[in-house]
């Protein structure tokens, strides 16, 4: 029996797979203009499964003018928060109803581990539910000048927002911004990323059985430089939300700029985990390595550099390595899964390029390669370096895959020195028992969030974001209500206000 034979059989394909991927546009699931398609692979057999509809500037334009008519013609802009609140909770209960199909597709499709794929559907769930309580708890201000003025803010949506996502958690990724775009009454046109278009072609029935309203949400698949391009240029979306790499972000920004645009930008990172001597050592293993592991290491907030002080750098490297050598890499659907398939033979070859490259700049403790068992698909074994050099490539450069690289330190200064020595911000992970410092090396780091003796375990009301090159702007909570609304200032005279007279009538004297 060949490998590819014993693969096909190992192999787990949903059931009902669509024979097609479509845009829908108002209200409608719809081929491209100009019939053009592009094939999806899976990333374990690495062969095309569907075929999905390739957007360009016409049907984009066919999005925006649904969603503009949405926005400015129907009801979803003007609804009661309780309306649109209802209806975000509806979307929620259809999301959790179907969490298990959702999270086969998603395996399947980006070959995340079944088990996190499906922690990735509820949150999608909850970011619906967190909005939909938000948007009926939202207060706004009211200013007072007493005995002159009364002056409020009227918050209102923006319009048609524009929504950019990648693939490495595509269903939660859309949710995180669908959920604020669409509780805060604007209209969207998302494009999600085109390696994993699959779980997004879930969300027209999950709009319509909710009841949200026909053109309130438009999607568009294809590739980034043709439907990802025009949406940023269509001079009707004031607004883009983007996530994905820096590079994409300042060619976006710089795209944007002739309309002057919002934008919010979630972008790359090569974050930290800083392992002081009197840490919790079994603790911080633990952690750093669901840190870099989990999510195939296809993770934004990953810890892909791990810091350790020199007094335990030795006992770390050697627990870390043995543990990291117990990784489950393994078939996606497979629940016993802890490290899947990397989402795209194009990406794979991009992290396997590191993983050579590691050998000459670390020492290779653990992985370094193809796990055995596993010949054909995007599967990397769980790879660590140590003593890695702060100037190595693999130091600085984003890898987005299983690879970790450990550099020991001395003093605190030094690693606050190496823990802000990339152009990254995007967070960093603190591991000690001394308050003092624990607090002041949080809040001299530099990265948009920190976690203390701890994973990277969100509460959605805090500010999610990155500084440097991982990000413009945050978003979270109600960070998310301000990027999508306008705070208008209306000022009312309620007594004498300064009124001068211009152009006076001369009066004799
Ligand atoms: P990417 O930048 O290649 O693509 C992201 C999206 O942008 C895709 O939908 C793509 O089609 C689109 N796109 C590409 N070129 C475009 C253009 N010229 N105009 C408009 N749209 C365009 O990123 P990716 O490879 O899909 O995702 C991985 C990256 O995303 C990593 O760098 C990761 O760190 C980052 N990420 C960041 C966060 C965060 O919250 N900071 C979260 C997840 C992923």
């Amino acid at each position: 029996m060949t490998d590819s034979t014993t693969l096909t059989v190992e192999r787990h394909v949903p059931a009902d797979l669509p024979d097609r991927i479509l845009h829908y546009i108002g209200g409608e699931s719809v081929p491209s203009l100009d019939g053009d398609t592009f094939g999806v692979l899976d990333p374990v057999s690495n062969e095309v499964y569907v075929e999905a509809a390739a957007g360009k500037k016409a049907d984009i334009e066919r999005a925006v003018e649904a969603a503009r008519t949405a926005f400015t013609e129907g009801p979803w802009p003007r609804m009661l928060p309780r309306e649109r609140s209802r209806i975000l909770h509806r979307i929620a209960d259809v999301v959790e109803s179907r969490d298990a199909r959702l999270a086969e597709l998603e395996s399947f499709d980006t070959g995340l581990p079944i088990t996190q794929a499906l922690g990735q559907a509820r949150r999608a769930a909850e970011n619906f539910r967190f909005f939909a309580d938000l948007i009926v708890a939202q207060a706004d201000d009211t200013y007072k000048v007493p005995g002159r003025q009364i002056n409020y803010v009227n918050r209102k949506p923006i319009g048609v927002a524009g929504l950019i996502t990648p693939w490495n958690t595509p269903f939660m990724l859309e949710s995180w911004k669908l959920g604020p775009a669409l509780a805060t009454g604007n209209t969207v046109v998302l494009k999600p990323a085109e390696f994993t278009p699959l779980s997004a072609s879930l969300w027209p029935e999950i709009f319509e059985e909710a009841g949200l309203p026909a053109g309130v949400f438009n999607l568009v698949n294809g590739m980034g430089e043709d439907a990802g391009d025009a949406l940023v240029k269509h001079p009707d979306v004031p607004l883009i939300s983007f996530t994905g790499e820096s590079s994409t972000g300042q060619l976006i920004f710089g795209n944007a700029a002739p309309y002057l645009k919002g934008l919010s930008m979630e972008l790359g990172g090569k974050s930290p985990a800083v392992v002081f001597a009197d840490a919790d050592i079994e603790a911080a293993v633990d952690a750093t390595i669901f840190g870099v592991f989990s999510l195939n290491g296809e993770r934004c907030t990953a810890g892909s550099r791990i810091l350790v002080q020199r007094d335990v750098y030795d006992e770390f490297v050697e627990r870390y390595a043995t543990q990291a050598k117990r990784v489950r890499v393994g078939l996606p659907h497979d629940p016993a899964t802890e490290v899947g398939a990397l989402v795209h033979p194009e990406h794979f070859e991009k992290v396997m390029s590191y993983v050579e490259l590691g050998k000459s700049e670390g020492r290779l403790v653990a992985g370094g390669g193809r796990p055995a068992g596993h010949e054909t698909g995007n599967f990397v074994e769980p790879t660590v370096f140590a003593d890695v050099a702060p100037d190595a490539r693999i130091f600085q450069e984003e890898i987005f895959g299983p690879v970790v690289a450990i550099t020991p330190f001395d003093t605190d200064e030094e690693a606050l020195a190496l823990a802000n020595n990339t152009k990254y911000g995007l967070a960093a992970y603190i591991w000690t028992n001394d308050l003092k410092r624990a607090h002041n090396f949080s809040q001299s780091v530099e990265a948009g969030m920190v976690w203390l003796n701890s994973n990277n375990v969100r509460d959605l009301r805090t500010p999610f974001g990155g500084v440097k090159a991982s990000g413009l702007g945050h978003e979270g909570g109600y960070r998310s209500i301000d990027f999508y609304t306008d705070q208008q200032s209306v000022h009312i005279t309620l007594g004498k206000v300064h009124n001068p007279t211009f152009g006076r009538e001369a009066t004799d004297h």
